[in-house]
């Protein structure tokens, strides 16, 4: 129902279907209780209640350009209509189409794409390609990243998660990639973090033997770890180490490409150009499951004459591409990259930035363009997180008691560990975000009573 009439009961059996029968994500089934949702529109969504709540999170930082949005809508049952499904081996007009305008947009060489179902399985493909094109078996990655939640991926990625399924990570090793904010004891500028990080991957690289490393893996700007830009020359310093050293450099662009940074992808800030990069999520705004990864030219002659050994059954699923087309389409036509860009550098920012100052609880705050984190602290001089990080993945109460405080003013917050996440749909108004400012401000005196 796209109608904002309340409707307890029907939200009531949606919840009790749920809870019957749902097993959720990364949860203690017992232990959670999730909200029933009736309708989405924009930068909105609302519960059978009648509470209507501003979403910062766009879902899991994926509606780039907001909830039904008409024409993506319009494109897909349009693409339903006359060919809802086709077989991957197969050329599709929306899949062509889809592949062009991401080719169109990718920086560099990397002209090729290949489809999967998301983020995950995309990371997985693309160490799979490095692999294979070099011969060797290790893959490089991040502590403090976030690269899926299917084996591979989630042996890759560099939080906590992963250690549930640790025994299955051979080959792959964890570095410390830069985040000044916690690593002052070694660093007290972003050009000293630079050269602190190159030097320690140096180092990692040289340890583990050069002949042995397929891959460095690293999202452009780490997101779901905490949204750190890197220092200046960083990712171009990883593209020489990687050139030096013969090494296949992949970018994860799932969470911070397709606009959310400002640009069509995050690399774009930065002038560098990777032979592999992940996508999903933005591609289409997550209306259809869809990801991929852009392949080099020279990656691509490797499996000229050669056959991939990989595929799905969905990839470049039809109703999939033609909400991607749709989606790149309306992006580029209505200015939702410039428009992220913009109120990122003219609202979000300066409002960061001053509820920075009047609440003590705010230990940092650092972004880009529609993608911004605020580090919650008990103490800005330690800069001990307003709660322990939490392994298991409790909820813990100061965030609770913030999260909570944020809903009751009608706002959605992206809590992750002690931060919370500025990352609503690009397509975003300033009035929306003045208007999802003053509920933070409510919430941040809530955690503010948990300073010392
Ligand atoms: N890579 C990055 C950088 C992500 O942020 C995510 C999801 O948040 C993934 C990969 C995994 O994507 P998916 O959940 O679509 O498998």
């Amino acid at each position: 129902s796209r109608t904002h009439q309340p409707n307890p009961e029907a939200g009531a059996a949606v919840k009790a279907a749920d809870r019957a029968h749902v097993f959720h994500s990364w949860s203690a089934q017992d232990l959670i209780d999730p909200l029933a949702v009736a309708g989405a529109e924009g930068s909105y969504f609302w519960d059978y209640d009648g509470n209507r709540y501003l979403d910062f999170t766009s879902g899991l930082v994926f509606t780039n350009i907001g909830y039904q949005h008409p024409r993506v809508v319009a494109a897909i049952q349009e693409q339903a209509a006359t060919m809802t499904t086709f077989a991957p081996a197969f050329a599709v007009e929306a899949r062509s189409e889809a592949a062009r305008l991401i080719a169109e947009r990718t920086p560099g060489d990397l002209d090729k794409i290949f489809f999967t179902n998301g983020g995950a399985d995309a990371v997985e493909h693309a160490v799979r390609m490095a692999r294979l094109h070099t011969g060797r078996p290790k893959v490089l990655s991040a502590y403090r990243s976030y690269h899926g939640g299917s084996q591979q991926a989630v042996n890759i990625t560099g939080d906590p998660r992963r250690w549930a399924s640790d025994t299955a990570s051979a080959g792959v090793v964890h570095f410390w990639a830069p985040f000044l904010y916690r690593s002052r004891f070694y660093a007290e500028t972003e050009e000293q973090e630079c050269a602190r990080a190159l030097e320690h991957l140096e180092t990692t690289i040289a340890f583990e033997g050069p002949g042995t490393v397929a891959a460095i893996i690293l999202e452009s700007i780490p997101g779901t770890a905490g949204i750190m830009v890197p220092p200046p020359g960083y990712l171009a310093g990883v593209r020489e180490l990687c050139d030096k050293y013969g090494i296949v450099f992949i970018l994860d662009e799932v969470m911070a490409g397709f606009g959310r940074t400002g640009e069509w992808f995050a690399a774009d800030h930065f002038g560098v150009v990777p032979d592999l990069m992940t996508f999903a999520k933005g591609v289409n705004s997550g209306y259809v499951p869809l990801g991929g990864v852009a392949i080099s030219e020279k990656i691509a002659e490797t499996f000229g004459k050669r056959p991939y050994p990989g595929g799905l059954t969905y990839s470049g699923h039809p109703l999939a591409c033609a909400a991607a087309v749709a989606t790149i389409n309306v992006m580029a036509e209505e200015g939702i990259v410039d428009n992220a860009r913009r109120l990122g550098a003219e609202v979000v920012e300066p409002g960061l930035r001053a509820l920075a100052e009047r609440h003590p609880s705010v230990g940092d705050v650092r972004g880009t363009g529609m993608f911004w984190a605020v580090e919650l602290v008990k103490n800005r001089e330690t800069r001990e997180p307003l709660v322990p990080y939490n392994a298991t993945g409790e909820a813990n109460a100061p965030m609770a008691a913030f999260a909570a405080a944020a809903k009751a003013h009608g706002l959605w917050p992206f809590v992750n560990m002690n931060r919370t996440h500025v990352v609503p749909p690009l397509t975003i108004t300033e009035a929306e975000l003045k208007e999802g400012f003053q509920a933070l401000d409510a919430a941040l005196s809530v955690a503010d009573e948990h300073t010392e």
